[in-house]
């Protein structure tokens, strides 16, 4: 056997005892369990240093399996680091799915595919699901293809083929008929030589259970196994590494797994934390190694995560102590709207950014997609370097720019690009033939497409079905446009989606992400409420899209806290924490009790990024449509350990009745027991404290709080304006200004767009 060079490397000379036992101990099962920031994730890469170190595999012979893309990625680099060339070449590494494609290539003909198959795209598979349906001879409205995609998703992440779905499960769907569905789809799929994400694992399990000869030259192959962020394997994948490294199936046993049972987040996608606990089982004679320092946060941070986490009831348990000593006490913000909560960030930020921090250091975790734009148009409005990361910005998304088209389309009939993307979303009969027939005709007539299209509903080009339901969105489109300069910009949108069938399309669709699309028009709604006219929006989002240019310097990090895991930064904002959008009562809705505690394994896994500072807000007003809604903090403030916290509140008045309440011992949610209700005691004091009803003065005051004008300018100023030019100011209202352009008409914009001339 090879060993390492007599003097130690630095990289394995700066592990502690424990670290050091999981990077040397190469050969047999292992199971590193240990809380956030320990250093797990840094000793498998040590580990995998090692084993290439002392030549025990070459880098084709280790499996290595990351939780992203980006982990592996870093995962290379971090290994590059330590020992060089020799780390080049590691075509194992990577996530579940991107090795498991990798291996099914060379196999694909024992399923019945050729090694060229492609991977088909969600879409595909809802029509494809759709057409299935349709031959089974059942009613596609009430049987929608977007469930039966979820479910049969469900069952391969379970490992289920078709024969494996146990009865109950097929009545998920179509009266028992979902197996016999997913089962015509393998076929269907097959046909076309392609593969769905789940088919990935699924189809090698199944080769892998039939074909001991591919087993075991798998099994010799990949000599090693290492696993990241272990809690959130779901069964197939679990079955899979057990296929190529438990001794029970002739493996070798060289398999080992990093995790933390209080990091298990991702349950709705089929992750089991269960695997954890049956490692030992699976791997007789496993050793188990617990790393309890922590090297990420200070000990305020510590303690006050591990407050929260201590309320869960099925745990593993651990202890994590820090030297980095006390640090920060977590902050705890109360304010009093969304507004004043991305102004108070975005202010904070401005005080790191001028204080030294880099602007990747810092980073905002919210728990559901929709609230990064009110933080967006903020940082927008000042400037602030950001990105969305693992996730799309916010005017990106596909629901929100089918609206905006919509809007465009109000608000300037001729918008070509406009019409071509709301053309049949929702489907209305108008798909690629008409689309077609019309772009011919604009090119034919030299019109734009929406004047050819209305062109086209004189004619008899068109079948009468899409002659009709054109001149329909036509007339909706015109109807809409005479109601808009009536109408409030949020009450236009209501319009547009209730008139359009677009909110009944999402309504009507039972795929999980559709709730999320709905939350995300909502969201659009309110931020719709922030301008006087359809035109300044519509501006303003042009902007927006136009900020993303600059990919190369650092910064500010937005993302949902699912995303953030395995990441750390200096400074952490946790913004949100109000009963029904952390928890999410979504969630609580459809998991109950075990929801609960996933939600607060996700508050565990949001704190415990931060390395220096961490501050969580609750707002005491949200906006709803327009409504505002009282809210209620969450009941994980409540369940911070008060000695490692520092609370404080921007609101006057009521602010001492709400520490009161969020405090006291007798808390309504103090006790994690009772997970469902909300307790009288608290809505009363809600009542009577902070939670005010409402009013135009409430209102006024946090529109000015949430938009500072700027003070060196004022009514008459000339001004540049990148994209308008110059032109002077018209009106002054908090920081938006109304400008006369010279050559770009009287404009809506954001005093931190102009400069004076
Ligand atoms: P998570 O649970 O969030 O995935 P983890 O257990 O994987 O965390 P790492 O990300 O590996 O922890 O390490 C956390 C931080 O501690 C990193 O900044 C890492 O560089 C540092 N670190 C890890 N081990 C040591 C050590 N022995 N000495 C000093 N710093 C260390
Ligand atoms: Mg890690």
């Amino acid at each position: 056997m090879a060993t390492l060079p007599a003097s130690e490397p630095a990289w394995l000379a700066g592990l502690n005892p424990a670290q050091r036992e999981a990077a040397l101990t190469t050969e047999g099962p292992l199971l590193v369990l240990a809380g956030a920031g320990t250093g797990k994730t840094s000793a498998l890469t040590a580990r995998l240093a090692v084993i290439l170190g002392q030549r025990r595999a070459w880098p084709s012979e280790i499996l290595a399996v990351t939780f992203t893309n980006k982990a592996a990625r870093e995962m290379r680099d971090r290994l590059a680091a330590m020992i060089g060339a020799e780390a080049e070449g590691m075509p194992w590494l990577g996530t579940f799915h991107a090795t498991a494609a990798r291996m099914l290539r060379r196999h694909a003909e024992l399923v019945g595919l050729t090694p060229g198959f492609t991977i088909i795209d969600p879409d595909d598979v809802e029509r494809l699901l759709k057409r299935l349906i349709g031959e089974a001879g059942l009613d596609e409205r009430r049987w929608q293809a977007r469930h039966l995609a979820a479910l049969v998703d469900r069952w391969k992440n379970r490992g289920w083929s078709p024969d494996d779905v146990p009865p109950g499960e097929s009545f998920a769907f179509a009266n028992g008929r979902g197996a016999a569905l997913y089962a015509a789809y393998q076929q269907a799929l097959r046909a076309l030589n392609t593969a769905d994400f789940g088919d990935l694992l699924l189809h090698m399990l199944t080769i892998l259970r039939s074909h001991p000869d591919v087993l075991s030259g798998w099994q010799r192959r990949l000599r090693y196994v290492l696993v990241d962020e272990y809690q959130d394997t779901n069964a197939a994948q679990n079955a899979w590494l057990r296929l190529l490294a438990a001794p029970a199936h002739g493996g070798h046993g060289n398999i080992c797994c990093v995790g933390d049972d209080d990091q298990s987040i991702y349950s709705w996608r089929g992750a089991d934390v269960g695997n954890i606990l049956s490692f030992e089982t699976d791997f007789p004679g496993a050793r188990v190694i617990r790393l309890e320092q922590n090297y990420r946060s200070t000990q305020h941070i510590l303690s006050a995560a591990g407050g929260v986490i201590a309320r869960n009831g099925a745990r593993l348990g651990k202890t994590l102590w820090t030297q980095a000593g006390d640090g920060e006490k977590v902050e705890v913000i109360g304010v009093w709207d969304g507004p004043e909560e991305a102004r108070l960030v975005g202010e904070r930020i401005a005080g790191l950014l001028a204080g030294g921090a880099p602007a990747d250091s810092i980073a905002i975790l919210v728990r559901a997609q929709f609230q990064t734009r009110e933080f967006e148009d903020r940082f927008i409005a000042t400037g602030l370097p950001y990105r969305v990361l693992a996730g799309m910005r916010f005017y990106e998304r596909a629901e929100i720019r089918d609206l905006i088209a919509y809007l465009r389309l109000v608000q300037q009939g001729d918008d070509a690009l406009a019409f071509e993307r709301i053309l049949n979303r929702p489907k209305r009969g108008l798909g690629d033939r008409a689309l077609e027939r019309i772009i011919r005709h604009a090119r034919q007539t030299g019109t734009t497409l929406p004047q050819a299209a209305q062109a086209l509903t004189e004619t008899d080009e068109l079948a009468p079905q899409a002659r009709r339901s054109l001149a329909r969105l036509l007339a909706d489109l015109r109807r809409w446009r005479a109601a808009a300069p009536k109408l409030a910009p949020a009450a236009l949108l209501e319009l547009v989606l209730a008139e359009s069938g677009y909110l009944a399309m999402l309504e009507a669709d039972r795929a999980p992400e559709s709730q999320g699309r709905i939350e995300n028009l909502r969201e659009l709604g309110r931020a719709m409420e922030d301008w006087p006219d359809l035109t300044a929006f519509l501006d303003h989002v042009a902007l927006v899209m136009d900020n993303e240019r600059d990919t190369e310097s650092p910064k500010v990090t937005l993302m949902t806290l699912h995303a953030s895991k395995g990441l750390e930064f200096d400074h952490v904002f946790l913004p949100g924490w109000e009963e029904g959008l952390f928890p999410s009562q979504r969630a609580l809705d459809e998991g109950g009790a075990a929801a609960l505690e996933e939600e607060r394994r996700l508050a565990y896994v949001g704190i415990t990024r931060a390395r220096r500072t961490a501050a969580i807000l609750h707002a005491a007003n949200r906006r709803i449509y327009g409504q505002w809604t009282s809210a209620i903090p969450s009941r994980f403030i409540a369940e911070l350990p008060p000695e490692h916290v520092a609370q404080h509140t921007t609101m006057t008045g009521g602010a001492s009745l709400w520490r009161a309440a969020v405090f006291a011992p007798d808390a309504p949610f103090a006790d994690a027991g009772r997970a469902a209700g909300r307790g009288a005691g608290w809505q009363r004091a809600a009542r009577h404290g902070v939670q005010r009803p409402a009013t135009i003065e409430a209102r006024a005051t946090a529109t000015t709080i949430g938009a500072m004008p700027r003070g060196d300018l004022g009514v008459g100023d000339r001004v540049f304006h990148q994209k308008f030019g110059t032109g002077t100011i018209t009106a002054q209202h908090a920081n938006r200004l109304e400008v006369a352009f010279d050559h770009a008409g009287t404009k809506m914009v954001l005093d931190s767009f102009v400069t004076a001339v």
